[in-house]
């Protein structure tokens, strides 16, 4: 009898993780397994801040691919995907085709400019390795022109967006302006951060008392707050921004865009039952109306009901839906009952930089500071302990507490 073939596309955190549970749950006969990756790293997503600001290397924030997957069991592809064709059960690659009998789709998120004119041309995004080494290497060659070209818009950085992506950026980059100032001999109180979000606060959703300490935090080392602000336009050297009914020009050579993400526009594209661009997926984590076909981590739209809106996009929610998801393959292959998704909530932290955070955990507990800096160090390592063990933890996780 012919194995049946499991592809699985993107090795983020939904798709690295499905690939490594299914090499446990499954023989080497059971399946054909193949992960489909545009890299031959998988990168840690929510690290990405820190290796955009500077403070982290980017080879800390990532790890081959290869070194997690048993090559017996799982047999890696790296390619981009360029179609998915649900009806002909067969994804397109820039390199090739490849056919399938269940496919995982795992390709993660993309910006969502909303229309706003220039974002899409002028603004940079934090969503991969090569666009947060961009970010870095632009940050600093800015500050290294500014004695050469004194123009204020180079020390000006702005932060489109003032939800998890863009605090925790400012948090890094807040910290990182004071090694940038001494390097290239610049006085500290010439460079501006802004943050420019369109609600009345920064972090919606999240306790007022942590809103406000993470406010406090990035305002002390000098981010300036413009809320209730709508980012009307990105231009190559500065943005206009409106607020109550004002508009105001700011300059800026460096604009970051995090206010919105959106499915891997492949999904959309694909002809699949959508929302708004994400699969509104079955409790089994399966595409209505194709059974074959299951879909993880940002691409996949779960209604938490208790509040009537759907489950945000995080890295936590990835990896429990594909521990969901390889249970269920497996169960479909060798026989048993499948799962349905439960979201179990081990809490959020939310970092401000090396040696401050803020966040919720054990069910709702609120914690500050070192303490919550330390917490969230926990939950990174946990995030490699869940994809590549004990070793992963040792050769990349984050260690430097105090
Ligand atoms: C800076 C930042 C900080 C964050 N902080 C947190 C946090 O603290 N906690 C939290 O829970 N969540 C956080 N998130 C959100 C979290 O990172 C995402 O929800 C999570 O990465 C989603 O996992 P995923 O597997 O769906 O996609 P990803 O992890 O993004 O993986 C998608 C994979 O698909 C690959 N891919 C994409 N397109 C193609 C293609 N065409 N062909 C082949 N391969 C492709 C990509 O290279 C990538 O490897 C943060 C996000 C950012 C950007």
């Amino acid at each position: 009898m012919n194995k049946p073939r499991i592809v699985i596309l993107g090795a983020g955190y939904g798709g690295l993780t499905t690939a490594v549970q299914l090499q446990k749950k499954l023989n080497v006969n059971a399946a054909h397994i193949t992960l489909v990756n545009k890299h031959d790293y998988h990168y840690e997503t929510t690290w990405l801040h820190e290796t955009a600001a500077g403070t982290l290397h980017h080879d800390r924030s990532r790890f081959d691919i290869k070194d997690i997957l048993n090559s017996s069991k799982v047999n890696f592809v790296k390619d981009t995907v360029t179609a998915i064709k649900p009806d002909e059960k067969k994804v397109e690659l820039a390199g090739s085709t490849i056919e399938y009998d269940y496919l995982v789709i795992a390709l993660g998120f993309e910006p969502a400019t909303f229309g706003i004119p220039g974002i899409e041309e002028h603004a940079f995004k934090i969503g991969s390795i090569n666009q947060a080494r961009l970010i870095r290497e632009h940050i600093e060659h800015q500050f290294a022109k500014y004695n050469n070209d004194p123009e204020q818009a180079r020390l000006n950085i702005v932060v489109g967006g003032g939800g998890f992506t863009g605090i925790e950026f400012l948090g890094e980059i807040a910290n990182r302006v004071k090694e940038l100032c001494e390097e290239f001999d610049v006085d500290r109180s010439k460079v501006r951060l802004i943050n420019v979000e369109a609600m009345e606060t920064i972090m919606p959703g999240f306790d007022p008392e942590l809103v406000d300490y993470a406010m406090k935090s990035l305002g002390s080392r000098g981010v300036e707050f413009k809320l209730g602000a709508f980012l009307k336009e990105v231009r190559k050297d500065g943005i206009t921004i409106e607020q109550n009914g004002e508009k105001e020009d700011i300059p800026a050579m460096t604009t970051i865009w995090s206010a919105g993400v959106r499915a891997n526009s492949l999904v959309e594209q694909s002809g699949l039952e959508h929302n708004r661009g994400k699969v509104e997926v079955t409790p089994e984590l399966r595409a209505p109306s194709h059974e074959d076909i299951f879909v993880v981590g940002d691409c996949a739209l779960i209604w938490n009901k208790a509040i009537d809106r759907p489950y945000p996009p995080t890295a936590q929610i990835a990896m429990q839906e594909a521990e969901v998801c390889a249970h269920n393959l497996a169960a479909l292959i060798k026989g048993g009952e499948l799962e349905q998704f439960q979201y179990v909530d081990r809490g959020t932290v939310c970092s401000l930089g090396e040696k401050d955070a803020m966040g919720s955990i054990f069910g709702g507990k609120k914690i500050y500071g070192w303490f919550a800096s330390v917490m969230k160090k926990v939950v990174d390592n946990r995030a490699l302990y869940k994809i590549g063990g004990v070793g992963l933890v040792l050769k990349k996780g984050k260690f430097n507490i105090f």
